[in-house]
């Protein structure tokens, strides 16, 4: 089986006094399908400045580490047939510069939609099992 490395960013801000987590829509996926911003390590990169360059890519918006929130494991079919075990490493990243949805035109290959959603209800509308435990880290984490 193949091996695949990602790492990818649960970015928390607070709008007017509510706790928001940004979520994507990839391309590609069935309607509905949101998502935690992640993708590849390039050559060299270590996975936090992996998950700070994936998040500003797909959002628009720029973050700070806070810390590791854990790995997400699956196994997944290539379009060549091929099996895919993947490990994506995800972490805490504190909002800072940059718009919402702000991307760069050759993202949205990628990325349909970029939102804040409600880290109250980010736990119920991703569509993975392991993102929604990361999010429901970030969510107990931001109320201590
Ligand atoms: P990356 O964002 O790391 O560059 P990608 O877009 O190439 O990756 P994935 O997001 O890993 O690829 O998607 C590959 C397949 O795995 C898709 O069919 C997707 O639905 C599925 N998938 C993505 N994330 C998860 C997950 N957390 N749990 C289970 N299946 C997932």
């Amino acid at each position: 089986m193949e091996r695949e490395f990602s790492a990818g960013g649960v970015l928390v801000k607070s709008i007017r006094g509510r706790p928001m987590v940004a979520a994507i829509r990839p391309r590609g996926r069935p309607e509905g399908v949101w998502a935690l911003p992640k993708g590849n390590l390039d050559p060299g990169e270590r996975p936090d400045e992996t998950a700070l360059r994936e998040v500003f890519e797909e959002t628009g918006v720029s973050g700070r580490l806070v810390e590791k929130l854990g790995d997400v494991k699956y196994t997944y079919t290539r379009r060549d047939g091929v099996r895919v075990f993947k490990i994506v490493s995800f972490y805490l990243l504190r909002a800072g510069r940059g718009r919402i949805g702000d991307i760069e035109e050759r993202m949205r290959i990628e990325v349909d939609e970029a939102r804040w959603l409600p880290l109250d209800d980010a736990p119920r509308l991703l569509a993975y099992g392991g993102e929604r435990e990361m999010v429901q880290k970030a969510h107990d984490r931001f109320g201590s």
